[in-house]
């Protein structure tokens, strides 16, 4: 029985490793795009995850002044221009609310989320991409779209396809 229970636990757990280091391929990141509604003046989350080596160049704990001020230059870098990398429609900005990175085992990611605020309606308005123009190493980023009671994915390989937001 003990066994038995030990044997799940760590089937679980190596599942959940091959997972983890599967989602993790240089040059592949991840975006979310989520807003509640697309009518009105729509409120929303932006989510980025990216291998820090496809931002910071590196994916060791940054300790050296060098490394640590590299870090810090990519992590502004990312803030100050992520308005150029997701396209949103006109009158949508984006405020950066959390900016981390995680370090797990011989490679991290970046995690970034940016508040999104529209002045206007997005519906039938759409989403276009230019990672690569601030981050080169990034050439391909899976993205997940919910607005209101649309659902959407996208593969974006070096920058190219938009997403439509439904009217
Ligand atoms: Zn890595």
């Amino acid at each position: 029985m003990v066994r038995l229970v030990l044997f799940c636990t760590l089937t679980l757990a190596l599942s959940a490793q091959q997972r983890g280091h599967k989602a993790h391929e240089h040059g592949h990141a991840k975006l979310s795009i989520a807003f509640e509604t697309t009518t009105g003046t729509p409120s929303g989350v932006v989510e980025l995850e990216s291998p820090a080596d496809s931002i910071i160049g590196f994916e060791y704990a940054a300790k050296t002044p060098a490394d640590k001020a590299k870090q810090e230059k990519a992590l502004a870098l990312l803030k100050a221009r992520f308005a150029e990398m997701v396209v949103l429609p006109a009158g949508c900005k984006m405020i950066p609310s959390k900016v981390e990175v995680h370090v797990e085992g011989q490679h991290s990611e970046v995690h970034a989320e940016f508040n999104a605020k529209c002045a206007g309606p997005i519906a039938g308005k759409s989403i276009s991409f230019g990672f690569s123009k601030v981050f080169p190493k990034i050439d391909e980023v899976e993205v997940q779209l919910i607005a209101g009671s649309q659902q959407a994915e996208l593969e974006v390989k070096k920058d190219k396809g938009t997403l439509q937001i439904a009217k």
